[in-house]
């Protein structure tokens, strides 16, 4: 690898399903490669607590777990990109959803003199995912994934990584929404897993398996591009 592509920027998507383990794996990413998440969900949802006219415009559609337009979606991403933080890197969770979002991402890295260095597919059973993601709550106050079934923290009502007692549940984290977010990422999003095939960039992990295994098959693939 040679100095120059050591130096650049790295950027990452993740590509997968409500529930395929993206925001988990991306944290995870962030901690070993000082890369910074960026998930266009998240950055959504503060959009909405925020009130603004994009919140405000996106609200609805997210509580039926249908996508939001690419206009708005590509404004808030903008507007992230503009923080300097995410200079040495993005994980992007969540982002590019549809074939003009991806078109539109190219444009944007472009302009900035950077590229996408690699696309993970997180290859999941559909059938498994309405479970994840219907039982899945968060610590308000870290961030820290739980689930009512799969993952509860070792003292109830505490969370391990912080000690914060309080906890969130997403609103489309429903089993109903969960179908329809489904229908949206095969119809939209699982095209794209094609687009970025085509061009030498995706690399399929399978993840119905244990978060810790995932992320070595993830941070192999990571350390080979940044040189870590
Ligand atoms: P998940 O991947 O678990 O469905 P996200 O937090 O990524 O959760 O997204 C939640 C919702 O936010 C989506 O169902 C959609 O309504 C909206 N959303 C997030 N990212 C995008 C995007 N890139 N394009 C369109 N809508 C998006
Ligand atoms: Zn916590």
């Amino acid at each position: 690898m040679t100095a120059d592509t050591m130096t650049r920027p790295v950027n990452l998507i993740l590509l997968g399903p409500p529930g395929a383990g993206k925001g988990t794996q991306a944290r995870m990413l962030e901690d070993a490669f000082g890369l910074v998440q960026l998930s266009t969900g998240d950055l959504l949802r503060g959009a909405v607590n925020a009130g603004t006219p994009a919140g405000l415009a996106a609200k609805s559609v997210m509580e039926k777990g249908e996508l939001v337009s690419d206009e708005i979606v590509l404004a808030v991403l903008e507007e992230r990109l503009q923080q300097p933080d995410v200079a040495a890197g993005t994980i992007l969770d969540g982002f590019p959803r549809t074939a003009a979002q991806a078109e539109a991402l190219d444009g944007l890295l472009a302009a900035r003199n950077q590229q996408i260095d690699a696309v993970i597919s997180l290859e999941v059973d559909d059938d498994a995912m309405v479970a994840r993601v219907s039982g899945r709550y968060t610590c308000a106050d870290c961030g820290e994934g739980y689930h009512d079934e799969f993952k509860q923290p070792a003292t109830a009502g505490v969370c391990d990584k912080c000690q914060g007692s309080s906890f969130k549940r997403r609103p489309d984290d429903n089993a109903e929404t969960v179908r329809t977010r489904l229908s949206a990422y095969h119809a939209q999003t699982a095209p794209l897993i094609e687009y970025y095939n085509a061009r030498g960039t995706l690399s399929k992990v399978a993840a119905m398996g244990a978060i810790d295994d995932i992320a070595k098959a993830l941070g192999k693939i990571v350390s080979h591009l940044t040189g870590a």
